[in-house]
C-alpha cells in the first residue's frame, strides 16, 4: 500500500474532520517544516472562511483562588500553603464588568478555583446581577465540576457558556494528573450535562502535561471530534514551583501551535482561544496562536491587586498594564498581523462543518 504523504493527510482532515489513529500519529510526529507551513496555512483559511478577520475578546475575571481540589499541576491547589488566597465580592466583580464594558468587552468569563464559599445561590446571584446590568453581554462560567442541578440553576440565572477542560481523555493519564477523588468519568458527566442543558460548552487540555504521550493526545483529538464542543481551550503546561510537578518541563510553543491548527480542522467553527499560557511561554505566543487558527483572546479584567495571586503556574503574565492599556496593545498586535478585535458577544456560529470548501481547496 502506498504510504500517504503528510499533506494528503492534512487534505483528508479538511474534508472529513477526523483521521484514523495512525494517521494522526504521522501528523503529530512526522511533519517537516514545509508540512507545518501547509497545516498553518490551511487552518488559517478555514478560520477565515468561518470568522473572517475577526478576533473575539473575553474579559477574564479570576474571582477566587480558593480551591477544594488538589490537582497535581495547579498552583492554586488546596495543599499549596504558600498561595495568598483571595475572593472578590459581587460588587468588585460588577466593577470589573463595568470597566470591561466601557472598553468594549461583551463577554465576561468568571473563573475560579472550586470554592465552596460561592455556593449555587451566590453564583446565580452574581450571574443575574451581571445579566441585569449588561443584558447584551454573554456570561461564561469556569468554576469546575458541579451537579446537573447546579449547572441548570446557573443556566436559568442567565449563564450562556461554560468552560471545563477535560484535561486528558485518557483515564489512566487523568489519574496521574489528579488526586484519587477526581475521575475522568465525572469530568465527562459534567461536560455532557453542560451540553444537554444548552450551554455553549468548552473542553480542552494542557499541551505537554506530565505523562502525556502522542497516544493520549490522539485520545484527546478523537474525543473532540466525538463531543463537538463549541469551545476548546488548550495551552502549554507550565510548572508551578509549589506543586509536585515543579521540575517537569513546560509544553512547547510548536506543539501547541500544531494542535491549535489540527483542532481548527477537526472543528472548523470552534471558538478557540490563544491562551494566556501561550503568551507566557513566548512573548509573541498569542499572535502566533491566532495565525495558527485561534480566533479568541482573553485579556485579564481582574483587579490589579489580585492578579499576581491567581497563579496557576510560574511567571504567568500579569503585566502592570491597566485593562485599557493591555487592550489597546492587543488591538495593535492583532492589526499588525492582519486581524481585528471586534466588539461583540462573539457567539459560536452554528452550521455545517463544510465551510466554503471551494475557497480553500
Ligand atoms: N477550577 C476550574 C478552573 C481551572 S483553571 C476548573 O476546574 O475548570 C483553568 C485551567 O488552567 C485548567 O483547566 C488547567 O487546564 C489550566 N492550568 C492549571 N494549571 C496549569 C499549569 N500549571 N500550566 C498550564 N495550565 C494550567
Amino acid at each position: 500500500m502506498k504510504v500517504k504523504t503528510v499533506k494528503t493527510l492534512i487534505d483528508e482532515l479538511i474534508k472529513t474532520h477526523v483521521l484514523p489513529r495512525d494517521a494522526f500519529k504521522t501528523l503529530l510526529t512526522g511533519m517537516t517544516p514545509d508540512d507545518r507551513r501547509y497545516l498553518t496555512q490551511k487552518a488559517q483559511e478555514v478560520r477565515r472562511a468561518v470568522y473572517g478577520n475577526d478576533v473575539y475578546i473575553r474579559g477574564l475575571i479570576e474571582f477566587t483562588n480558593y480551591c477544594k481540589n488538589d490537582c497535581l499541576y495547579c498552583g492554586i491547589r488546596r495543599s499549596n500553603r504558600n498561595a495568598d488566597r483571595y475572593r472578590l465580592t459581587k460588587e468588585q466583580i460588577l466593577d470589573c464588568c463595568r470597566q470591561g464594558y466601557a472598553l468594549g468587552f461583551r463577554t465576561f468569563v468568571l473563573q475560579g478555583g472550586e470554592d465552596p464559599f460561592f455556593d449555587d445561590e451566590k453564583i446565580a446571584a452574581i450571574v443575574r446581577a451581571i445579566k441585569a446590568e449588561f443584558p447584551d453581554c454573554a456570561v461564561t462560567l469556569s468554576i469546575g465540576e458541579k451537579s446537573f442541578e447546579s449547572y441548570q440553576a446557573f443556566f436559568k440565572a442567565g449563564a450562556d457558556r461554560y468552560l471545563l477542560r477535560h484535561e486528558t481523555a485518557n483515564s489512566a493519564h487523568y489519574q496521574q494528573l489528579h488526586p484519587p477523588q477526581l475521575s475522568l468519568e465525572n469530568r465527562m458527566r459534567c461536560l455532557r450535562d453542560l451540553k444537554s442543558i444548552g450551554y455553549q460548552t468548552g473542553c480542552g487540555f494542557m499541551v505537554g502535561s506530565p505523562f502525556q504521550t502522542t497516544d493520549t493526545i490522539i485520545d484527546d483529538l478523537l474525543f473532540l471530534h466525538d463531543f463537538q464542543p463549541e469551545m476548546v481551550g488548550i495551552g502549554p503546561f507550565i510548572p508551578h514551583k509549589n506543586t509536585p510537578f515543579r521540575d517537569r518541563p513546560a509544553g512547547t510553543l510548536q506543539m501547541t501551535l500544531t494542535l491549535l491548527s489540527i483542532i481548527r480542522l477537526i472543528l472548523p467553527r470552534v471558538l478557540l482561544p490563544a491562551t494566556t499560557a501561550l503568551g507566557t511561554i513566548d512573548p509573541t505566543g498569542r499572535e502566533q496562536g491566532i495565525l495558527a487558527g485561534a480566533n479568541v483572546v482573553m485579556p485579564n479584567l481582574s483587579p490589579q491587586n489580585v492578579r499576581s495571586k491567581y497563579l496557576l503556574y510560574n511567571d504567568k503574565i500579569c503585566t502592570g498594564d491597566e485593562a485599557a492599556e493591555s487592550l489597546s496593545h492587543l488591538k495593535q498586535q492583532m492589526e499588525g498581523i492582519g486581524y481585528r478585535i471586534v466588539e461583540s458577544r462573539g457567539d459560536f456560529k452554528k452550521g455545517s462543518n463544510e465551510v466554503c470548501m471551494t475557497s480553500i481547496q
